[in-house]
């Protein structure tokens, strides 16, 4: 069986000890089994992403003892190709332009719309057509389209990590009651929303295996819908449990004080650390 996955950092912030956790999991799966570890600097948020933290991951990985096969693929230069799959979408007319603020969604939101479930987008704009695009609006996916467009809908995916493993199946109904008109094209690069951008590179990298915290497990239904309406398989999952600080909350790239560089700084080795993180 080939084995190829990644690890797929946004550089806002250093790498903490969460990270590293991740990357060790997904590391070590692939050398463990004679496979390929990639890695991916998810960094479309042009104005949080800063070549300072890339520096760092690449420093802080190696540091850790992690190696990758091939040179990271960096996503904002790849926007293009991201463009092309909310093109498709788009020319398939499985989408609509959404001028909506988060103020006008709220304020449709708190007056009850008859057959919308509360937390969905209330469908504002979902009359309007793309030949009505205007700069500025966002690209949202008109779900019950993407539904049909699947026809006979059996969509499945494989999570084989401890958590949740199983096989689970995607319906219709769970899609519009608790998914509804995502937003694919966001409104202030142009370009496609982030879990659409991930799920292309998975398919562009050749990930046999998605290796990531189960925290974006929720991600996992859009994403494989996605692949599907772009004509792609879905590669298989693992989601791994998270490192949480002391009283239980999961660690953010703003937790600065669990910097792996700052461990670092403080004398620890990387055996130290893969002993924190309860990998050794
Ligand atoms: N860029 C995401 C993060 O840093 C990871 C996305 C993924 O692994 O699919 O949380």
């Amino acid at each position: 069986m080939s084995f190829v996955t990644r690890f797929a950092p946004s550089p806002t912030g250093p790498l903490h000890l969460g990270h590293a956790y991740s990357a060790w999991i997904a590391h070590d799966m692939a050398r463990a089994c004679g496979g390929r570890f990639l890695l991916r600097f998810e960094d479309t948020d042009l104005e949080r992403s800063k070549p300072e933290y890339i520096l760092q991951i690449i420093e802080d990985l190696t540091w850790l003892g992690m190696t990758w096969d091939e040179y990271p693929l960096f996503q904002s230069q790849s926007l293009d190709v991201y463009n092309q799959s909310l093109e498709a979408l788009i020319s398939g007319g499985l989408t609509y332009p959404c001028r909506c603020s988060r103020k006008d969604i709220a304020a449709a939101l708190s007056a009850p719309q008859e057959g919308v479930p509360h937390h969905l987008y209330p469908q504002i704009c979902k009359r309007r057509s793309m030949s009505d695009r205007q700069d500025g609006d966002a690209i949202r996916l008109h779900m019950d389209r993407a539904c049909d467009a699947l026809g006979e809908f059996d969509l499945k995916f494989q999570e084989i990590g401890d958590i949740n493993s199983g096989t689970y199946s995607i319906d219709k109904n769970t899609l519009m009651r608790d998914v509804g008109d995502i937003v694919v094209g966001r409104k202030d690069i142009q370009t496609a929303a982030y879990f659409m951008a991930s799920a292309v590179d998975d398919i562009r990298q050749g990930i046999t295996h998605v290796v990531r915290g189960v925290d974006l497990f929720e991600f996992t239904q859009v994403q494989v819908l996605l692949l599907h309406l772009l004509g792609h398989k879905a590669p298989m999952y693992h989601h791994h449990d998270l490192i949480r600080d002391n009283v239980g909350k999961r660690l953010a790239k703003r937790d600065d004080a669990r910097a792996i560089s700052k461990y670092r700084a403080d004398g620890f080795s990387p055996q130290d650390i893969k002993h924190l993180v309860g990998l050794a």
